[in-house]
C-alpha cells in the first residue's frame, strides 16, 4: 500500500532519498507468514515506516542529504532501527532532510527539496521535512526523525502531523549521526496522538551504548490518553505570544485555550525571561558542536573522497571543500571561531551559562504547573526559496522550539487549525521525562 501512494504522490512530493521496495517486500512476507502463528503480536507489527537519512541503516544508504555521504552504506543499525525491526515494523525508505539537520526548510538537502503536501510552492520545514511529508500525504504511516532545535516539531506543525520531541536521553542516540551531541534527540512523527504513543514506547529506553540515554522507567505512554484533564494547571509564556508571532497563530492558541478550560483545565500567563537569549545561544553550543563532529569527515574513514589529490593535507581540503554545502560550512567555521583559544570563555563558555538560565526558567515555571503551551511556530509554512538567501530569518523559524532542547525537555507539536489553508501546530512543552502528561493533554483534542 505504501509503495502504491508513494508511486502516486512522490514525484510530487519528493519525500524520500531511498526507497527499500525489495527488503521491505520481504520483510511483509515473512510477517505474513507470521500472520498465521498464534504468537502475540506487537501493535505495530507490519507497520510501514519511514526513516531520517541520518539514522543508520544497515545495508540501506544513509546520506544526511550530504554530498559527503553520497556513498556510505553503513554496516550497523542504530538502536532505534533495532527496536523497530523487534516491534516487526516495515523500513520503506529513508527520507530526505536539510544536510547534517542544518535548517528549517529542507532546502538544505543536497539532493532534492521536498514539498508541502499541502501546497507544493511551500516548503515542509525542516530539518525532519521529509519525515513529516511523508506521513501527512499518506506515504507512510508513521516516520522518525530527529530534533535538535526544532527539526521535529517545525515540520510536523508545517505539514499538520503530530510530532515529539521525547526528553533529552530518553531515545537512545546511537546510530544518529551527530549533528549537536547535547541537543539532538530522535522522536516520532505520526498523524495520531495515539500512533505517536505507541512509536515512542516502541523506541524509547535505556541504552548501553549510548552513555547519555537515560536509566529512567519507560511508562505506558497510551495509558495516559485518558481523556481526563480536570485540574490540569497549564501556562502560557507571554514571550511565545509576542513580537513577529502571526496574529492567526496567536488567535489559534487562545481557541485551543478554551477547549482545554472546558475540559476542566487552568491557564495563566507566565515569563521566561531569558527566552531572548535562546536562539544565539542554540546557535553558538550547536555550531561548536557540529564543528567537532563532522570533523570525522575526512574523505579517510567513509564517504566522498576528492579525486587526484596533491597531499594528505590537500586530501582533507578539497574532499571538504567539495563534499559540505554552504550552510554545513557556515556553521562548522562559526563553530570553529566560537571554540578557538581567546574566544572560548568569551562565546562557549557564555552561552553554556546562559544555557543554565534558560533551563531554570523553565524550571521555575515547572514549579506550579503541568505543562507549558504555546505556538510551535511563529507561521505557517513559508515558500519555496522565501528565506533561502537570509539565513537569520531562517534561524528565526525556530524561536519557539529551541528553547526546550536546550534545557533538554520534551515538547510535541501537535496541529491546531488552519490559517489559509495552511496548518497551524501547537506546542506542548513538559516537565523531564513527563511525555505521559504532554500526550494526556494532546489527546484530549483528538
Ligand atoms: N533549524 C534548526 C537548525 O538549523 C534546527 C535543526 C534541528 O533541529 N536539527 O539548526
Amino acid at each position: 500500500e505504501s509503495y502504491k501512494r508513494i508511486s502516486e504522490v512522490e514525484e510530487k512530493v519528493q519525500a524520500f532519498l531511498s526507497l527499500d521496495e525489495e527488503k521491505a517486500r520481504e520483510t511483509a512476507k515473512k510477517l505474513d507468514e507470521k500472520l498465521h502463528l498464534d504468537e502475540s503480536k506487537g501493535l505495530l507489527f507490519g507497520m510501514p515506516i519511514g526513516v531520517k537519512d541520518n539514522i543508520v541503516t544497515k545495508g540501506l544508504r544513509t546520506t544526511c542529504a550530504s554530498k559527503i555521504l553520497s556513498n556510505f552504506d553503513p554496516i550497523y543499525d542504530a538502536t532505534v532501527m533495532n527496536k523497530l525491526h523487534n516491534a516487526e515494523t516495515i523500513t520503506i525508505g529513508k527520507l530526505n532532510m536539510d544536510e547534517f539537520a542544518m535548517g528549517s526548510s529542507n532546502e538544505n538537502s543536497a539532493y532534492k527539496k521536498t514539498r508541502n503536501p499541502w501546497d507544493l510552492e511551500r516548503v515542509p520545514g525542516g530539518s525532519s521535512g521529509g519525515s513529516a511529508a511523508a506521513v501527512a500525504s499518506g506515504e507512510v504511516l508513521f516516520s522518525l526523525g530527529s530534533d535538535t532545535g526544532g527539526s521535529i516539531r517545525q515540520p510536523a506543525s508545517f505539514c499538520g502531523v503530530v510530532g515529539m520531541k521525547p526528553t533529552y536521553g530518553r531515545v537512545s542516540r546511537f546510530g544518529l549521526v551527530a549533528f549537536a551531541s547535547s541537543l539532538d534527540q530522535i522522536g516520532p512523527i505520526t498523524r495520531t496522538v495515539e500512533d505517536n504513543a505507541y512509536l515512542l514506547q516502541a523506541i524509547a529506553g535505556l541504552d548501553p551504548m549510548d552513555s547519555t540515554s537515560a536509566n529512567m522507567a519507560v511508562p505506558s505512554f497510551v495509558e495516559s490518553l485518558t481523556g481526563n484533564i480536570k485540574g490540569l494547571k497549564i501556562a502560557v509564556p507571554k514571550e511565545y505570544l509576542g513580537e513577529g508571532v502571526k496574529e492567526e497563530v496567536r488567535q489559534s492558541i487562545f481557541d485551543a485555550l478554551k477547549i482545554l478550560e472546558k475540559l476542566g483545565a487552568s491557564w495563566e500567563e507566565v515569563s521566561l525571561p531569558h527566552s531572548k537569549y535562546a536562539l544565539a545561544t542554540y546557535y553558538l553550543l550547536s555550531s561548536s558542536e557540529a564543528s567537532a563532529n563532522l570533523s570525522r569527515f575526512d574523505g579517510v574513514r567513509y564517504g566522498y573522497r576528492t579525486e587526484n589529490p596533491e597531499s594528505l593535507m590537500d586530501l582533507y581540503k578539497k574532499t571538504r571543500a567539495e563534499g559540505f554545502g554552504e550552510e554545513v560550512k557556515r556553521r562548522i567555521m562559526l563553530g570553529t571561531f566560537a571554540l578557538s583559544s581567546g574566544y572560548y570563555d568569551a562565546y562557549y563558555k557564555k552561552a553554556q551559562k546562559v544555557r543554565t538560565l534558560i533551563k531554570n526558567d523553565f524550571e521555575e515555571v515547572f514549579k506550579q504547573y503541568d505543562v507549558i503551551i504555546g505556538p510551535t511556530t511563529p507561521t505557517p509554512a513559508f515558500k519555496i526559496d522565501e528565506n533561502t538567501h537570509d539565513p537569520l530569518t531562517m534561524y528565526a523559524n525556530d524561536i519557539l522550539t529551541i528553547p526546550v532542547n536546550l534545557a533538554g525537555v520534551p515538547g510535541i507539536s501537535i496541529p491546531c487549525g488552519f490559517d489559509n489553508g495552511l496548518p497551524l501546530g501547537l506546542q506542548i512543552i513538559g516537565k523531564h521525562f513527563d511525555e505521559s502528561t504532554i500526550y494526556r493533554v494532546a489527546h484530549a483534542f483528538e
